[in-house]
């Protein structure tokens, strides 16, 4: 049972047939900038007559007294009218899809800590032509706007346009739920309809520590098949979203437990080893690596799918259409785990040598789960120092000194390199005498 004082607050007065009002909740909330935002947007819309609503995560946390990170917001009508009229008022730019009537509004240059872009969407139902299918939309109320909604708990809403500021609206109980930390599916073919839908309550259930409803469990039991149907990026979308919370082995734990990873694929598990290795998950990666925006989600995955045999382990990762380099670091992981304890006591040119052309994904993710200090030394010097260390002179000196281009420039070169990666040369002179050496011996 979750217990909080505005949420028990608030359930009482809605039990006791009061109408709730969470516009000083909502104010104390948010950071002044998108406060200030989300109430010229209330007043544009009631200057258009459209009921504007908030709705779904953000009133969820705002119950909860947790950070509300982002607000969705849905407009009974012409949610694309109404941003262009934020547009000509405020500023930023639109881009609009007419066939969902959403919008979103681009915010970049606006003043303050404003997001970068704000959904607008216009209320609306949903039709599933056929299971795991993506949802046919029309228009529609709020009432059914929420119903197509995933959980209870998601179907909060909150009205912003004029007098109606901060009223609340739970027409399907997601409040009491709320309150009694549990996550409750609103009909029986919910995750049949969009089976992501099963990883998201387990993303949900172990973020919040609610637990599923028992109703809502024997529904997500019968519509396991359909998580292995639909497409695998769908999956990956929703995995993703799990690797990157806080805790992530609870949702996975879960989801071996109820048979949610056999049914996205055969091959695919979950088990306490897989968990020690996420635990040591960091939350930014050394950015020693190479390894770009995405670099967090890929080691997550790779340090769960590098335990699974080789084979399988490729083949989850091609369903689910993750990265190339994710494949590759797990094609490199084992050959790399068992080398690395051997290079700790060579010289810094071989180590170059041999890790040059590993992935650096694959080296990341044998940093961080090593316990072998030596390991990890190493790996910090190559990708720190080592593997940028260059001679000084390259191709054209030594062409100027006579030497036919040809594989004796490799050669030279890597030789005056390795010469400078283990202390033999230290300072450009030295170089030079080195390369005397080398153009004087035949080769
Ligand atoms: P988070 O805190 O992780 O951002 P959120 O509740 O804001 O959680 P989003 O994925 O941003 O989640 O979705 C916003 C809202 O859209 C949800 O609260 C839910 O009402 C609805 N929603 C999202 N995905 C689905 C889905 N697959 N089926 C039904 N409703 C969904």
């Amino acid at each position: 049972m979750a217990s909080h004082q505005l949420l028990e607050r608030v359930l009482a007065a809605h039990r006791a047939g009061q109408r709730v009002h969470l516009a000083a909740e909502l104010e104390a909330a948010l950071p002044a900038a998108q406060l200030r935002l989300l109430q010229a947007v209330a007043a544009e819309a009631e200057a258009a007559e459209l009921p504007l609503y908030m709705v779904g995560g953000g009133v969820r946390d705002l119950l909860l007294s947790r950070p509300v990170k982002d607000f969705d917001l849905v407009v009974e009508g012409d949610a694309i009218a109404l941003g262009q009229r934020l547009v000509r008022k405020l500023g930023g730019r639109l881009t609009s899809h007419r066939r969902f009537g959403t919008a979103i509004w681009h915010l970049e240059g606006l003043e303050g800590d404003v997001p970068a872009a704000i959904d607008l969407i216009s209320a609306r139902r949903e039709r599933y032509a056929h299971p795991g299918a993506l949802p046919e939309v029309s228009f529609g109320d709020i009432q059914q706007d929420l119903l197509r909604r995933d959980f209870s708990i998601n179907t909060l809403a909150l009205r912003l346009d004029g007098g109606h500021f901060g009223r609340l609206l739970d027409p399907l109980g997601g409040l009491a739920d709320l309150a009694a930390g549990q996550l409750r599916g609103l009909h029986d073919r919910s995750f049949i309809d969009d089976p992501t839908r099963i990883l998201r309550i387990l993303r949900f259930a172990a973020r919040l520590e609610f637990t599923i409803e028992a109703r809502t469990a024997t529904w997500l039991g019968v519509a396991l098949p359909g998580l292995g149907e639909i497409s695998g990026e769908r999956v990956r979308n929703e995995l993703t979203a799990i690797l990157a919370e806080a805790a992530p082995s609870r949702a996975l734990a879960q989801a071996e437990a109820l048979g949610v990873l056999a049914a996205i694929h055969p091959a695919l598990h979950f088990d306490d080893a897989m968990a020690a290795s996420l635990a040591r998950l960091p939350d930014e990666v050394d950015p020693l690596w190479a390894l770009g925006e995405t670099a967090r989600i890929d080691l997550a995955y790779l340090l769960w799918l590098r335990h699974l045999p080789a084979e399988a382990g490729l083949a989850v990762a091609a369903h689910l259409r993750l990265p190339q380099r994710v494949s590759e670091a797990l094609v490199a992981w084992s050959g790399l785990a068992e080398r690395l304890p051997q290079l700790s006591a060579a010289a810094p040119s071989e180590v170059v040598l041999a890790l040059e052309s590993a992935p650096d994904l694959a080296m990341a993710g044998l940093a961080v789960e090593s316990d072998d200090e030596n390991v990890r030394e190493l790996l910090a010097n190559y990708a720190g120092q080592w593997r940028h260390v260059r001679p000084t002179l390259n191709g054209h000196d030594l062409s100027r000194r006579g030497l036919e281009p040809g594989p004796r420039y490799g050669r030279i070169l890597a030789t005056l390199r390795a010469a400078w990666l283990d202390g033999q040369v230290t300072s450009p002179d030295e170089e030079r005498a080195l390369l005397d050496q080398l153009v004087a011996v035949d080769d």
